[in-house]
């Protein structure tokens, strides 16, 4: 039998016999790399990089979980976790122990205190119908098929942020497999300290089996989209980053310079082509002011303009991610100024010509995000003005051609990024000075010497990895 030390070393497999008697603990599924159901098990949304783990435990609460984390942990052997597999947050782990938390779907909506709980594999458009039920909303961001869990505790960018700030900022609880086995309901009060590294450390703690948060009162926004041509795209992103100078916080809004391919599958308009797509999500008491909001950006004529008032239930359709599964690679930024010398450098290595086809995204920051959150977490980088990403289909085009030309994008924009990033919009690879260009420099250094306590060997380290402090 072959195990890992605690360096990550290969040194032993874990055997038929460990995987039966791990299984006769577990409820739901413990599967071994030759089992039929092992690939599917192990599937997710984002494509491109597939956990191989010695084993997976497909739990169904979190009793599994506990068993899963105290056998990974007593053979030494690294925890991964997904849940929708929007992110793949990890190195394409081979061996280890994959807990896939997508049966746990439990969901309470508590109406009276404006909060809901939801297990571990609850995705966002569970929580939007739910809530819509009672006259609430959740903190929810562009695509409803994304987790709950991992998008709040990786920050949680949505379509309310710049009014209410980051997903994470509206934590109540979280109730968390540490790597002892054992089951914690961490609060602000219970565990100060693992409750500020949670919120925004995500992964690197344990494995979180449920999760309570704040829901808002609203029901009904003022959004869609405005679709412009390709040849407009210098004055749409021009104008459009002047006007999200002039904007209240009740605007959330982004941009998007989409390569849209030739498929049967999207509207007529669209296939085939490139496009401007801006984003709005205009929450106040009164939507009265909306019209008069946007309409600087009408005044540039969209081919298509979809933004009127809409129940927050139909929000996923603002963005409209593909919510089919894909293989993609994309590049994260933060942005302080963007100025029009920034979208000049910007339209030099994108458009209709650019060497791959990509989706471009600027989101638009500030407002509430600005400001730091009433419980502190870990969650850095307030004073960033936008976010860009850059996303690339593998489908489109080939890996070796994508890396290069989103090089040149950020090369291109460097002297407008902060040097930091949001974790959320981080995926596959990363080095540690990746995974700390997520962080203020001083969380990063807390975030680490809370690992050193609540998980000193690293086991959770198939993730974006936090490497416990070293002292002494
Ligand atoms: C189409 C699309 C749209 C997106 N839109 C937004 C957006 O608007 N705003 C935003 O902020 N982000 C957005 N994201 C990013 C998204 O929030 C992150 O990728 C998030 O990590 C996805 O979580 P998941 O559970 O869906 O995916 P998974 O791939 O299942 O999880 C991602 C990682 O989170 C960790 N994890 C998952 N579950 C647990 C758990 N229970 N306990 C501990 N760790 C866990 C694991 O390390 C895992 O690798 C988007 C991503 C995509 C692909």
């Amino acid at each position: 039998m072959i195990r890992f030390d605690h360096e990550g070393n290969k040194v032993a497999d874990v055997d038929a016999a460990a995987i039966d008697a791990l299984a006769k603990q577990v409820e739901g599924l413990v599967l071994a790399p030759d089992n039929e159901r092992y690939d599917a098990e192990r599937a997710g949304h984002q494509t491109t990089r597939w956990h191989r783990p010695d084993v997976i435990v497909s739990a169904v609460g979190p009793a599994d979980v506990q068993a899963a984390v105290a056998f990974a942990n007593g053979y030494g052997l690294p925890v991964a976790v997904q849940g929708t597999g929007h992110a793949l947050a990890a190195v394409a782990a081979e061996g280890g122990v994959l807990i896939n938390t997508s049966r746990m779907t439990g969901i309470r909506v508590n109406a009276e205190a404006g909060t809901v709980w939801v297990g571990a594999g609850v995705k966002w458009d569970q929580v939007i119908h739910e809530a819509a039920t009672v006259g609430l909303a959740p903190l929810s961001g562009s695509a409803p098929g994304v987790g709950v869990v991992s998008y709040t505790l990786g920050g949680g960018l949505g379509l309310l942020s710049r009014r209410y700030g980051y997903a994470a900022d509206h934590v109540r609880g979280i109730d968390v497999v540490t790597v002892d086995g054992r089951l914690r309901h961490v609060t602000e009060t219970s565990d100060p300290d693992l409750f500020w590294a949670l919120r925004g450390g995500r992964d690197n703690f344990g494995v979180v089996t449920g999760i309570e948060v704040d829901l808002m009162p609203i029901t009904t926004i003022y959004g869609g989209g405005l679709f412009f041509d390709a040849g407009s795209a210098a004055e749409v992103l021009g104008s459009y980053v002047r006007w999200t100078t002039t904007v209240p916080d009740e605007m959330t809004s982004s941009v998007a310079l989409i390569s849209f391919p030739e498929v049967p599958a999207l509207p007529e308009p669209l296939r085939g082509r490139y496009v401007v797509h801006v984003r709005i999500a205009y929450a106040a008491d009164t939507l009265g002011a909306g019209e008069g909001l946007v309409a600087p950006l009408r005044a540039l004529n969209p081919f298509i303009d979809t933004v009127a008032e809409m129940p927050y239930a139909q929000a996923g359709s603002i963005h409209n991610d593909p919510p089919f599964p894909g293989s993609f690679e994309s590049g994260t930024a933060l942005l302080g100024e963007f100025d029009s010398a920034a979208v000049r450098a910007l339209l030099g290595h994108v458009g209709p010509q650019a060497p791959v086809p990509h989706v471009v995204e600027l989101r638009h920051l500030g407002g509430r995000l600005a400001h730091p959150s009433a419980v502190p977490n870990a969650v850095g980088h307030r004073d960033a003005r936008y976010a860009i990403n850059v996303v690339s289909r593998l489908e489109r085009a080939e890996i070796t051609d994508i890396r290069p030309a989103h090089e040149r994008v950020f090369a291109a924009i460097a002297p407008w990024t902060t040097g930091g990033r949001a974790l959320n919009f981080m995926n596959g690879e990363s080095d540690a000075k990746d995974v700390a260009s997520a962080y203020n420099p001083e969380d990063y250094r807390r975030l680490a010497e809370i690992k050193a306590v609540y998980d000193p060997q690293n086991i959770f380290r198939l993730n974006h990895n936090i490497p416990p402090a070293v002292t002494g």
